[in-house]
This record gives C-alpha cells, structure tokens and sequence, in this order.
C-alpha cells in the first residue's frame, strides 16, 4: 500500500465512523434524546481523534511499544539513516561517518541491498549497524501479521543475501506508521521496533545549512535523529545535502559533550 493509499483509507474509514454517530445522534434527536446524541456525538468524535492520532503519530504506545529515545540524563545520541543504500549518497554518508569516527544504525530497505550489495556490505563493515526498513517502503498502517512479517523477512533474507553478516533485529516501519496486527507478528519473531525522537525533514533538501539546524534544536541526550541516505522505488532523489550536513552536526553534538552510539547500544544502555 502506498502513503497515498492508505491515507486515502484512513479518511474514509474515519469519515465513515463520523457519519454513522452523526447518523445515531440525529436518530436520538428525532426520538426526543438529545442528550444521548450529544454523548454519542462526543464520544464518537473523541475515539475518532484517538484512533487518527494513534494511527498518524509515529511512536504513539496504543499500537505497541517503540523505542524512540534513549536515555535522557545521559550523554549519548544516536544517529539513524533511512531508505538505503543508494549511491553514491551512502558512501558519502560513510565517508563522513568514517572521518568523524562516528557509528550509526542504517535502516535500509531490502530492495536495495538487492540492488546495491556492495553499499550494504560496506555499511556493516565500517562498524555500523545494518537494521530493518521492510523490503519495498510499503506502508504497513492496515496490515496484517501476515503482510507485514513478509516485508521484513524479505528484507532480511535480502540482506543476508547481500552478504551482510549480522543485521539487527530492529525494525523501522515506514513513516512510523504501524498497525498493531503487524507490530505483534514482528516483535514475536524477536524485533524491536524503532521510531525516532524528531524528524529533521532532510528529505525536503532545504540545504545542508537548514539540516544543521534543524537537527542542532533535536539534539539533546538519548536523542534518535532521523535523517535519509536514500529512498524507495526507482525515482531520483538527491541525498548530498544529509551528507554535508554531518560534519557540522557532529561537530555540535560533540561541542555539547554529546556521544554518538548505536541503537542497540542506547537500549543495552537505559
Ligand atoms: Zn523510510
């Protein structure tokens, strides 16, 4: 299912629940009970937020339990890439990292470890993380147990393939969104599922500058930043600003007395 798609789902489903209790309050109006209609009316609406707010908002606990910052009186951060590999963006990410003496976790998505391998390979050779985004960046906010543990045992028999060794059993669901059927059949089969602490929104390339930033206002301890070295399907997109952006955002956190670790490290940690 697509972004588009399930968004288009969420509203029907959400105008459809509205219509039926303005349908049964308009019913007790006529029967002479307003004030059951108010209540049903207020009530509807009320499970209607709730359940708009639990399905959009990424980390909501009402849909099971993410982990989506670590510890907040320590010093530690940790930094997380989405959608790849991609080149030559990956490498650029890689070289940054390498530089700062930095390790980060990559969710990447199994169609393209399928499609770059060398890239994935290079990730956890550097000594970082290689963890779970689903095969294809197919949104799982109405899927079952079924659909969603096939996305990402997709994507983690397609890493192994790739030939990474050791691929963490975290699991990001695309944009956060996660229904609660698949947040139990991935958890049973030993993941965790990982959100992030607040996005930077680097995927709009507002530049490099506008990254920095935007990330310097999230940064504090137990901190999961979010950022893209790449992106799903076969469109274009340019991941070079996330990459200049990392010398300065490191250099900041550390300013800060800010360490970067893992994900596995922060949640070993808290
Ligand atoms: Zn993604």
């Amino acid at each position: 299912m697509t972004k588009k798609q399930a968004l288009r789902r969420l509203a029907s489903l959400t105008g459809g629940l509205f219509a039926t209790q303005a349908a049964a309050a308009a019913h007790c109006r006529r029967h002479g009970r307003p004030c059951l209609g108010k209540l049903i009316m207020s009530t509807g609406v009320a499970a209607d937020t709730l359940l708009l707010y639990a399905v959009l908002v990424p980390n909501f606990p009402l849909l099971g339990k993410v982990y989506h910052h670590g510890n907040r009186n320590g010093n530690k951060v940790a930094l997380t890439f989405d959608d790849g590999p991609r080149p030559p963006y990956t490498g650029q990410v890689l070289d940054a990292l390498g530089a700062a003496g930095v390790r980060a976790t990559f969710f990447v998505l199994g169609e393209n470890a399928r499609r770059y391998p060398e890239a994935v390979r290079r990730i956890e050779a550097e000594g970082h993380r290689v963890a779970n985004h689903g095969m294809d960046h197919d949104i799982l906010m109405f899927a079952s147990g079924a659909a969603a543990l096939s996305q990402v045992m997709g994507a983690e028999a397609a890493l192994r393939q790739a030939g990474v060794r050791d691929p963490a059993l975290l699991f990001r669901a695309p944009h956060g969104w996660l229904s609660l059927p698949a947040h139990r059949a991935i958890t049973r089969r030993g993941y965790r599922v990982v959100g992030w602490t607040k996005g930077v929104w680097d995927t709009a390339n507002p530049g490099a500058d506008r990254i920095v930033s935007r990330t310097s206002e999230v940064l504090a301890p137990g901190s999961i930043l979010l950022l893209h070295d790449g992106w799903g399907g076969i469109s274009a997109e340019d991941r070079s600003q996330t990459a200049a952006a990392l010398p300065a955002i490191i250099g900041e956190a550390r300013s800060r007395g800010l360490e970067f670790i893992t994900v596995e490290e922060m949640m070993r940690e808290a």
